[in-house]
This record gives C-alpha cells, structure tokens and sequence, in this order.
C-alpha cells in the first residue's frame, strides 16, 4: 500500500502529514475536550465554522483534523465584548518548515503565537508535541512520525455567539 504523507500548509507551517495516523487519533477517548459537554465546547461546534477562515478550515482538513472534535478547550478570558479561548488539534507527521515556535525572555521559553486575524482576533502555533506538558492523544504508531500539536488563541465576539448558537438566540 502507498504511503501518503502529503505536504499540507497550516497557516505559515508546512507539515509532512501523515493522514491515516492523524485520523486514528482524531476525537480519542481520553482527552480532555472528548465528549465534553461543557458551554465552551458547545459554543465553539456551532461558532467554528464562521470564525475560522475557510482556507484554514480547509487546510486542517485536509491534513485529517476533525474540526468538531478538539484534543482539548477552554475558555481564558471574557470582557463585555466577549470572551477568548483556546483551541488545540493534534495531527501526526513532521513539521517541514514554518516560523520559530519559541522566544527567550526574562520568563523562560515563551511559545510564539502567529497572528492569523486582528479582527476578531485569531492566533496559532504548530509545533512539536514532544516540547509541550499538555495532554495530547496517545499515538501508538509512532513510525507514522510524531505528534505535532496545533495551538490556537482566539476571540469569540459575543455578536458571533448570539447568532449562532441556537441557545443563545
Ligand atoms: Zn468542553
């Protein structure tokens, strides 16, 4: 059977995917987001589509992400124009170029999140797994190459939550 192990660009990344394994690990018992039926989850399955830029949507896609079922989310902030959260995906493969993941700072290592939109604010970092002390899934078939986790930072306004999220209407 062929291999296939396409390269597919996450935002500035490019990742060497491999797409059978990345599918086996989507949505696994386990993680803290699996079967969640917390507000934020909930919230985000019927926000997603409208805050995510379809050409990320596409390329998360296409490397094997199931968009509803994230590895973990939560919510970190609010304000009176809305609230933030923070979305992570893991896919399996190697990262084959992209920009530095990491700065040092008087703090330590600080994790460099690339700004995708200003308005309403979107972020995402793609980076090794192997460099994070976050759950992630449990990839058995580790010649299929390694975990790589994919980090977002996002505002959801709350405009965007009120007209689409059936509850809230
Ligand atoms: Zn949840």
């Amino acid at each position: 059977m062929k291999k296939q192990r396409p390269t597919i660009p996450i935002a500035e990344w490019k990742l060497a995917t491999h797409l059978e394994a990345t599918r086996e690990i989507q949505n696994q018992k386990g993680v803290p987001a699996y079967g969640c039926d917390c507000e934020w989850c909930f919230n985000w399955k019927h926000c997603l589509k409208v805050l995510l830029p379809e050409e990320l949507q596409g390329q998360l896609t296409r490397v094997g992400v199931e968009l509803d079922h994230p590895t973990d989310l939560y919510k970190y902030e609010s304000d009176e124009n809305g609230s933030s959260i923070r979305v992570v995906y893991h896919a399996v493969g190697k990262i084959l170029e992209g920009p530095n993941q990491w700065k040092s700072t008087d703090m330590g290592e600080m994790l460099m999140y690339s700004t995708i939109r200003e308005q309403p604010y979107l972020s995402l970092v793609v980076f090794p797994q192997s460099q994070s002390h976050d759950e992630a899934p449990v990839l058995k078939n580790t010649s299929a190459g390694e975990l790589v986790r994919i980090d977002l930072r996002l505002a959801i306004p709350n405009e965007v939550l009120k007209s689409n999220v059936p509850s809230l209407a």
